[in-house]
Formats: C-alpha cells, structure tokens, sequence
C-alpha cells in the first residue's frame, strides 16, 4: 500500500526528520484559513498517489490566504495520471539551496535493499537516472546489518551529499524498518539557505503483509482502488481484477496462473484472478461468485478445482451452497479432478443448474467457458 505525501511527511517527522509545517484539507476556504495560519505564503500540493505533481500543475506556491484558497479550488478536483485530487496540502515554503535525492527500496532479486541517493534531487530525477547514471549512486543494504553510521557515511559519500544528510540517511532506514516499509523515498530532501536539512516531499510503500501492524495508515486508503477489488478485500478474498471477460476461480495460486494462461490460450481473456486457497467453503465459493458475477464485464464464469485435503465433493457442495444465496445470472463452466471428482460431479449432475456445466478437464473446460464468453 503507498501512503499519501501528508502521511509519509507524518512518518518521517515521528522518525526526526525535519519536515516544514504542514495541514491537509478537502476544501478552499478552509485551505485560506490554513495558510494564514502558516504565515500567508504557503505551497498548495495536490495529495495523489503519484509521482510527478508538480509537472502536472499539482504543486504551486500561493502568495497569500486568498491565492492559497483560489490555488486549492484549482487543484482540487484535477486529474493527475489517471488520479483525482480529493485533498491538497498546504505546506509552509521553504527557501531551497539544493534538492537531493535519497531512497531505500527493496531489491528483491538480491534478497537485500538498495539505498539510491543523489545530489541532483528535484522533479527531474528520472531525467538525471536516465542520461547520467554516474550521478546517481547505488549503495547495498544489507538488512541484517541495516544502515549504520559508517553506511549512511557511505552513501552520503558515494552520492556526493554533504555529512549533513547523514543523520536523516540513518532515520529513514529506522522509518523503514519500524513502519514494514517496501520504498521510501525522499525527493527532494533539501538543504535550505538556512542551511537546514529538510524533506519536501515523501514516498512510502509500505508491505501488505505487515497491514495488521500498520493498521493506523490504512484509513485513508480509498482512493482509486478498483471497486470490485475494494468488495473483494472487504471478504479477504485474494482477488484481482484484469480486463477480459471470463471469470476466474481456482484453488491454489499456481492452478489459478495457469487457468489463466490456458483460458489466454483459448483466445478469451481472463476477467480476473482468484485464488479461493485450500479451504473453498461454502461461504468463499459465494463471496468470490457475487464479486464476480458483479462484474459487468463478465460473460461466462471458470471454476477450476483440483481437490486436494479439501476434496472435490465437498467444493461441490459449496457450489451448491452458494449458488442458494448468489443468484447466478451467467453461465458457470466447473472443472472438478482430484479427490473425490466423481463425486463432486455427481453433485453439481443431482443439482442440474440450467447455467452450470461440467467438463472434465482443465483444456476442455476453458475452451467452452471462453466460447460462452466470446458468443454471449
Ligand atoms: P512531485 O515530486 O510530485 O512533483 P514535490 O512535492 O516534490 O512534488 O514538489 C515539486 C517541487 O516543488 C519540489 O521539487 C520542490 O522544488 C518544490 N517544493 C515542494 N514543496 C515545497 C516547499 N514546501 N517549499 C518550497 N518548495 C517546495
Ligand atoms: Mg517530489
């Protein structure tokens, strides 16, 4: 889950990072109020999940209250990358010597984190990435030994950033750890005239594993998720939505891939991925079919099962459960094979659901819920 900027500056400033003063609001006139209480010159920022704001006309520098409340009508509303700002952020300006550039993120490939810094930090970063790699230094982290002085000293040193930014080099990696954080980054981390060290902007990852740890961020998270994605979290399904229009429920992750890949093979697209895991009662059956079936873009539904401790007769009957609450409204192709299959099928045979068909194996099953879908 990505934090909005208000919350990664929260984080950091409670990790000791200096951060200018700063409050969020949905609406201009109360932004107008906000800035005089912030000294009349305020920077409106748009609170999107997104990089690239101040590109985009998100981040602007309002002169007075009044501008302050006109800039938030503005950016209020606007639409970044695909993102609508419902909130915007005054924060206090800062007078900027320098931007720099500091990120840890995880690098999965090499079982460690990778610490990115550089001393040319500001909206033109992957410009700098991108032309002149050397200007951006790459230094390891090991997690076991995590960022000591003498690491942070490194990656100061390898990115050209003064002895100053050490101690917030070392606090980050605290914010990392302690908030189960995937990425952190701030850009720009600046040096001000004043010769403070200050983060302006922040991005935070933080690991969905950990989300019952991190509960107190997760509050705000309702912006933009899918709302099919949203319903099926809400019934701790492991559901994802893709763009075609067969249905797709499986049990276990690997057999949902490949239910996907052969439904792909059999010229339909996969409308999305869900995996119902080794349990597949009565209840999930229903809650992943009425996540499904709601989905407008759905032509034809796929249950594939490979009955394992969970055996095929008793996924049938949850089927049939199910099927007593969720009122099916598309056709629904099940593929039953492993424990107890002919008695599963015999099952789904008793109950004669006009929409249910069985077939016996996976390619057989995805071809005819393909053709459901592509003639429907
Ligand atoms: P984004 O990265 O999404 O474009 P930023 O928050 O980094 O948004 O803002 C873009 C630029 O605006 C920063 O690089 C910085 O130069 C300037 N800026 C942002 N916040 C402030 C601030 N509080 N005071 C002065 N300048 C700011
Ligand atoms: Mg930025």
């Amino acid at each position: 889950m990505d934090l909005y900027e208000h919350q990664a500056r929260e984080l950091f400033a409670e990790h000791g990072i200096l951060v200018p003063r700063a409050e969020v609001t949905d609406s201009p006139k109360q932004a107008r109020d906000i800035a005089r209480g912030l000294g009349g010159r305020v920077v409106v920022k748009a609170q999107v999940k997104t990089g690239g704001r101040g590109k985009a006309g998100g981040v602007k520098l309002a002169a007075d209250p009044a501008a302050a409340e006109l800039t938030a009508r503005q950016i209020l509303g606007m639409h970044i990358k695909g993102h609508t700002v419902g909130k915007v952020m005054l924060a206090q300006p800062v007078d900027i010597e320098t931007e720099f550039y500091v990120s840890y993120v995880l690098d999965r490939a090499a079982g460690r984190f990778l610490a990115i810094a550089s001393a040319e930090g500001g909206m033109d970063i992957e410009d700098v990435a991108a032309t002149r790699p050397e200007a951006v230094a790459r230094v390891p982290v090991d997690p076991a030994e995590g960022v000591t002085s003498a690491k942070a000293g490194e990656i100061a040193e390898a990115a050209g950033l003064p002895p100053q930014t050490v101690d917030v080099i070392i606090r980050l990696w605290e914010g990392l750890v302690r908030e189960d954080a995937l990425l952190v980054e701030v850009n720009p981390l600046v040096r001000t005239r004043q010769g403070q060290i200050l983060a302006l902007d922040g991005k935070v990852t933080l690991d969905d594993n950990a989300r019952f740890r991190q509960a107190r961020w997760g509050a705000d998270d309702v912006e933009h998720e899918d709302s099919l994605e949203a319903a099926a979290a809400a019934k701790g399904l492991n559901y994802v939505k893709l763009d075609g229009e067969v249905g797709i429920i499986g049990n276990g992750a690997g057999l949902v891939m490949s239910t996907l890949d052969v439904v792909a093979g059999c010229g339909a697209r996969p409308a999305n991925f869900l995996d119902i895991g080794g349990g597949a009662s009565a209840q999930v059956m229903a809650d992943g079919l009425s996540v499904i079936l709601s989905d407008p873009a759905v032509k034809s539904v796929f249950v594939n099962v490979f009955g394992g401790i969970t055996a095929c007769d008793a996924v049938a009957d949850g089927i049939v459960q199910a099927l007593e609450t969720v009122r099916l409204t598309k056709p629904l192709v099940v593929r039953l094979d492993g424990n107890n299959a002919a008695r599963g099928r015999a099952v789904l045979d008793e109950y004669a659901h006009p929409l249910v068909q069985q077939a016996t194996t996976m390619d057989g099953a995805a071809a005819r819920a393909a053709e459901l879908a592509t003639t429907a």
